[in-house]
């Protein structure tokens, strides 16, 4: 009681909270504790159990995992060094710490399959605008250990399920495939070719990246980019066999689920573990602001970057809201 008095009191005191970071006041409170509590039903009803991992990881866990390429490790980690010098990063994302979490607890001796899910602040230091916060909050899946078709058509009936669920009808879910270690190095050098033959047209960070990261190109937002790309080769007409019988066994299962989805074939992710199926579920029910993004990833593809085994084969999809 007395230290609430003396912070009236004391007029010099004038701390707010750090910019881009918000106070979940009451009367917000119980939307979010829905929307948390609503996944908590929906996916435990799919098998998947919740997992916490701590907020800050040692910056390398996302400086391998993620991709030194990616906008999200150049510029927007939220990263400083504790009073021992270690370099500590607030996590950007729930997939690496997951993982992380996995192999260090060896959950694959538990079981497995392992089917995940995990919701909490995530952080980018990022300038803050409109409907972008520096931390911000993110529900997520992940399955690992398993690549069977049926999971990526499960885990989108399980979306479906949830935006039903917390009163989001009007979804349209577009699906794409990334291709696989195997199909996908072919296709990057396709697109590389094309992207070389086009070059002044595209933005600067395109030319300056789209050779380690072409497919960032595809997803690049900036209108020369755009123009510079529509007839751009898609990667799901240069997936190898296996791709290509995975991404149509995903839309078979779809249609038997009653799972309304059209293939968006321009529809890439410029991470590097993004890969097989792929997807958004966009909604205008939100506003434009609060355009509502879920992807997927399937397998890690890139696992020795992180040290992590090799034969962890984890998909994830992530929400954010
Ligand atoms: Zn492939
Ligand atoms: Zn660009």
């Amino acid at each position: 009681m007395s230290s609430i008095v003396n912070l009236k009191e004391d007029k010099d005191l004038n701390v707010v909270a750090i910019k881009g970071m918000n106070d979940i006041l009451p009367g917000e409170i119980e939307t979010w504790q829905f929307l948390e509590q609503s996944a908590r039903e929906v996916f435990s009803t799919y098998g998947f159990s919740e997992i916490r991992t701590p907020v800050p990881e040692k910056t390398e866990l996302f400086c391998r995992s993620i991709g030194e390429t990616t906008d999200i490790v150049e510029k927007e980690m939220y990263t400083f060094s504790d009073k021992s010098d270690h370099s500590i990063t607030l996590r950007p994302e729930g997939t690496a710490p997951v993982m992380r979490s996995f192999i260090q607890n060896r959950l694959y001796n538990l079981d497995p399959v392992s089917k995940l899910y995990y919701m909490g602040p995530m952080f980018r230091y990022e300038r803050p605008q409109k409907g972008r916060y520096r931390q911000f909050h993110q529900i997520g899946v992940e399955a690992l250990g398993v690549e069977d078709p049926k999971i990526d058509a499960q885990i989108l009936a399980m979306l479906h399920h949830y935006f039903n669920k917390i009163g989001i009808n009007a979804v349209s879910l577009q699906v794409n495939s990334l291709g696989c270690p195997e199909c996908r190095p072919v296709y990057r050098d396709t697109l590389i070719a094309y992207l070389e033959a086009r070059l002044n047209l595209l933005c600067s960070d395109c030319q300056r990246r789209y050779k380690a990261n072409p497919l960032r190109v595809l997803d690049c937002k900036a209108k020369g980019c755009k123009e510079a790309t529509v007839d751009a080769p898609a990667v799901s007409e240069n997936l190898c066999t296996a791709c290509d019988e995975h991404f149509s066994q995903v839309q078979i299962y779809l249609r038997s689920l009653d799972i309304p989805f059209e293939v968006n074939r321009r529809m890439v992710r410029g991470l590097d573990y993004y890969v097989r199926t792929t997807f958004e579920l966009v909604t205008d029910q939100l506003g434009s602001q609060m355009r509502l993004l879920v992807r997927r990833m399937m397998v890690w593809s890139k696992v020795g970057r992180a040290g992590l085994r090799e034969s962890v084969l984890p998909s994830a999809l992530s929400g954010w809201f």
